[in-house]
């Protein structure tokens, strides 16, 4: 955004204004564009900032799988948990995995009937456990995109350098772009275009998104965080749309690089493989996940830490499945706010602060009670 320098600049209401009024302008007698945010830092925001309210009728903007925690399948978490309840087992993990609810129970509860459950804020800190304790065995959870991926790799690096052999990463890492493919076949959801997530962004670029446009005709824009971005980037994608060029644009220019961070990406190279996973509500996608390459295999949980993971139950009323699609707005799952709630949550969307549902009912309520206020 040429011009807008300082954070404040970022939030300016006057800046803000004119931009939703370019936006209606530029989308004055188009048909009904649909643009879907997959990054869970742009759900929050656009649920805090109201700019769903700002936007012409013709223009809607759509949640999609953005949440790491969230789209972690059930079965990664039952693993977890099975794991937690070996005596020789340590688990290490970021702070909102502990609260998922698995099938049946859940890192906290297994905590509470003393498994060793620690929160960690480096994969590197679990590494320094593992040397600490070396009669554990320290399973740390790799959980997130091309974002975290990096970091955990680095760690998996360290541990086999300096021989640290009960260090182990039970590995859920997922990677966007396939998860872009599998949602642009889905009919239902009639996608315009993309608010592409900024922080995946800075890790591999622009080139991993280029299909969407020549393949599908679909825009997309790698927006920043703050306000005016995004709604920046709506009008880059309307832009886009009105004038029949739909293209992958970066708004986030201050971050994003069209070649991403080749360091991050070699590391990503050197220590994982591609394979098909699991996520939750978009089920098996081909390519979409990291597990660890064969030159780290001595580091990877699954093949080395036997466990029985129980079979798999989701809440039969929970529709998270349908609220990471895209295709439900959390409220209209029917346990939204009344049984299920971020101090109770019974679905996977209500736990992170990144979730749609935390964000919907921690933002969006209080939309609608200050509109119901006048
Ligand atoms: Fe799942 Fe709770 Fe959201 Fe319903 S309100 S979709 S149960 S997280």
């Amino acid at each position: 955004m040429s011009g807008v320098r300082y954070l404040d600049e970022f939030r300016d209401g006057s800046i803000a204004r004119g931009l939703v009024k370019r936006i209606a302008e530029v989308a004055r007698g188009l048909p009904v564009m649909r643009f879907m945010e997959v990054c869970g830092t742009h759900t929050v925001a656009i649920y805090r900032s109201g700019i769903r309210q700002l936007l012409p009728e013709n223009i809607e903007l759509i949640s999609g799988p953005g949440c790491p925690v969230c789209v972690t399948p059930n079965r990664f978490i039952d693993r977890a948990i099975a794991y937690a309840r070996r005596p020789d087992v340590t688990i290490c993990t970021f702070g909102d995995m502990v609260r998922v609810p698995g099938s049946t129970s859940s890192l906290e509860l297994e905590k509470g009937r003393r498994a060793d459950v620690r929160v960690v804020y480096s994969p590197l800190d679990a590494v320094e456990i593992a040397q600490q304790c070396p009669e554990r065995k320290i399973v740390f959870l790799g959980v997130g995109f091309e974002t975290t991926a990096p970091t955990v790799g680095a760690a998996i690096e360290v541990a086999a350098k300096q021989r640290v052999a009960n260090f182990f990463v039970s590995c859920g890492h997922k990677v966007m772009p396939p998860a872009l493919t599998a949602l642009t076949a889905d009919g239902r959801l009639g996608l315009s275009g993309f608010i592409l997530p900024a922080h995946v962004s800075a890790i591999i670029g622009v080139g991993p998104y280029e299909f969407l446009a020549s393949q599908h005709g679909l825009a997309g824009v790698i927006a920043g965080f703050e306000p005016l971005d995004i709604l920046y980037g709506i009008l880059m994608l309307t832009e886009m749309l009105s004038e029949g060029r739909p293209a992958i644009a970066i708004q986030y220019r201050r971050v994003v690089r069209r070649e991403g961070n080749p360091r991050a990406l070699d590391v990503l190279q050197r220590v994982f493989t591609p394979r098909d996973d699991d996520w939750r509500g978009l089920g098996v996608i081909a390519g979409s996940g990291l597990a660890i390459g064969p030159a780290y295999a001595e580091h990877d949980a699954e093949a080395n830490i036997h466990v029985e993971v129980e079979p798999t139950k989701v809440h039969p009323r929970c529709r998270c499945g349908d609220v990471l699609r895209g295709l439900c707005r959390p409220e209209e799952c029917p346990l939204f706010a009344k049984v299920c709630t971020p101090e109770a949550p019974v679905g996977a969307c209500m736990v992170s602060t990144e979730g749609t549902c935390a964000a919907c009912y921690k933002y969006g309520r209080r939309l609608q009670e200050g509109q119901n206020n006048g």
